[in-house]
């Protein structure tokens, strides 16, 4: 395992589309795990392949309550909304407003290439929502409303 370097804005690999991953290789796990250690590392709830250079449609997540592994992921359904600071391990220390369903239904594959279906209400409908973006080439730079604020994390507090 190994952490990976995270593409920030500007890097030209953070637009481009991601391809689906057809089977699952050494080389594809081992991406997924550095995936996860970096998105730990880093702090962050979500990492997406593109992030990490790779253009494949890969997400990993974990808002608190253990990892989850999105392989093609596909939302089935959303439904509400929520209007919240969103910010992106692409654009370091800054957050804005987003609004985003406030349920997703995502269908996708997990790290055995088994279906797997989740459902997201808040945080993790938010992040659905964030990563699977980043595959389509999509920051949520795009969508902010208003103007981009600096954040300090609680890790740099005293
Ligand atoms: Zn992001």
């Amino acid at each position: 395992m190994a952490l990976r370097t995270i593409r920030t804005e500007g890097d030209p690999v953070l637009h481009k589309i991601s391809r689906p991953v057809k089977e699952m290789t050494p080389k594809i796990r081992t991406l997924i795990f550095d995936m996860l250690d970096t998105m730990y590392e880093a702090m962050g709830v979500g990492l997406a392949a593109p992030q990490v250079g790779i253009l494949k449609r890969i997400v990993t997540i974990d808002i608190g309550e253990g990892p989850i592994v999105l392989i093609n992921p596909e939302i089935l359904e959303t439904s509400g909304e929520q209007t919240g600071d969103e910010g992106c391990l692409s654009v370091p220390g800054m957050a804005g407003q987003v609004t985003r369903p406030d349920y997703v239904k995502v269908k996708a594959l997990d790290e055995n290439m088994n279906e797997v279906i989740y459902e997201g209400t808040e945080l993790l409908a938010r992040a659905f929502c964030h990563e699977i973006d980043h595959l389509d080439g999509k920051m949520y730079t795009e969508l902010v409303e208003g103007d981009l604020h600096r954040v300090t994390y609680d890790e740099d507090e005293e």
